[in-house]
């Protein structure tokens, strides 16, 4: 059965020579039963100290973490029955494929013919292939197959929770793309809960039922693609999800209007007059001839094969924005378009982020 795993009040700290570096701050969030959150952010975010404190390698300064109501604060790795696969795949070099799945249970000290019927069913579960690698060392095989027993290394047994830290990162563009399918079919298939960490959007889209977004250590929005992409809670996320991400333009507001380019867009609801970030879609834009924006493209990013491509543009105030076009249509760098502000607008306040429209 699968279980919820919930975090509260993370907080971890590294301390360095001069200062205390905050690599979590107050990180609360659940991951129901059975589902596969991605946790997605930039370089040096906590992604993985996140992923760590998990699994048990790491012990938070402060908080506590609960696997459906079992506090596993204090437990090891082990007696969380955690099953992890990192992005050097982390195989024991001197076992061939089959020694690196049977390590834990040798050390359990399982029966030969047990281990060798749950290698069989792994290896059955990996389809086709498997067994072939099976009696190779971790040098005689690809990257992508030292992968796959990795994998097979993380179900053979059974976990509570499966975490990934960037699994796939080290894989050719079309090996990712193979193994990247696989991984979500196994997931839906075992319904174990977990937690896949990648700094890839495509992945994290196409792997977690939810996303998490970080930055500086805090989880910043956590919700389905459609809630993160389309109802971002702060500027930071819009600014980061989404390929292109929301255009973000500097603007004030003063009487309930937002004041871009010597004009004002009057707003539904009055708000706090100040600086703020007006936000909009690329995808959202009409290009149209009667539009009271004019800009010139300088860049067109994308290629025939694309279903969309970007248009980057310089508008007459040097502010630059993206629209987003679909393939077929033609536009050429150096041209002069026109077009309106679409309906769906966002506003974020300048100084905090916070969305406010
Ligand atoms: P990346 O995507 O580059 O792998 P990340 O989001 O996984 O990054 P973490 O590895 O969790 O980030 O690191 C978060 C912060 O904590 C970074 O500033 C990192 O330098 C720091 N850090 C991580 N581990 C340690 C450690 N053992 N000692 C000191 N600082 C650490």
């Amino acid at each position: 059965m699968s279980i919820e795993v919930r975090l509260e009040n993370i907080t971890k700290t590294f301390k360095t020579k001069n200062e205390i570096l905050y690599a979590l701050k107050n990180i609360n969030f659940k991951i129901p039963p059975g589902k596969t959150i991605s946790i997605l952010g930039p370089s040096g975010c906590g992604k993985t100290t996140l992923l760590k404190i998990i699994a048990g390698l790491e012990r938070p300064d402060e908080g506590k973490i609960f696997f459906n109501n079992e506090d596993v604060t204090e437990l090891s790795p082990y007696e969380r029955k955690i099953g992890m696969v990192f992005q050097n795949y982390a195989l024991y070099p001197h076992y061939k494929a089959r020694g690196n799945l049977a390590f834990p249970f040798w050390i359990k000290k399982t029966p030969e013919k047990e281990i060798d019927e749950k290698i069989k069913e792994t290896a059955k579960i990996l389809g086709v292939g498997f067994e072939y690698l099976l009696d190779k060392k971790p040098k005689e095989l690809s990257g992508g197959e030292q992968q796959r027993v990795a994998i097979g290394r993380c179900i053979i047994r059974n976990p509570s929770i499966m975490l990934f830290d960037e699994p796939l990162s080290n894989l050719d563009a079309k090996l990712r793309v193979i193994t990247r399918a696989q991984l979500k079919r196994l997931l839906v298939m075992f319904n174990t809960t977990s937690v896949y960490v990648t700094h890839d959007q495509t992945e994290a889209i196409s792997i977690g039922d939810l996303i998490g977004i970080m930055n500086n250590g805090e989880i910043i929005q956590i919700g389905t693609y459609d809630e993160i992409a389309n109802n971002p809670q702060n500027a930071f996320v819009a600014s980061f999800f989404g390929k292109p991400s929301m255009n973000l333009i500097e603007v004030k507001v003063i009487n309930s209007q937002i004041i871009w380019r010597n004009k004002g867009i009057p707003l539904e609801k009055p708000i706090e007059d100040g600086e703020y970030l007006l936000g909009f879609h690329g995808r959202d834009v009409l290009i149209n001839p009667d539009g009271d924006i004019k800009g010139e493209i300088y860049f067109i990013d994308g290629t025939p094969a694309d279903p969309s491509k970007i248009l980057h543009i310089q508008l007459e105030d040097n502010t630059s924005i993206k629209i987003e076009i679909k393939s077929g249509e033609i536009y050429r760098c150096g041209e002069n378009i026109s077009f309106s502000l679409p309906k769906r607008i966002y506003l974020f306040k300048k100084s905090t982020g916070e969305r406010v429209v």
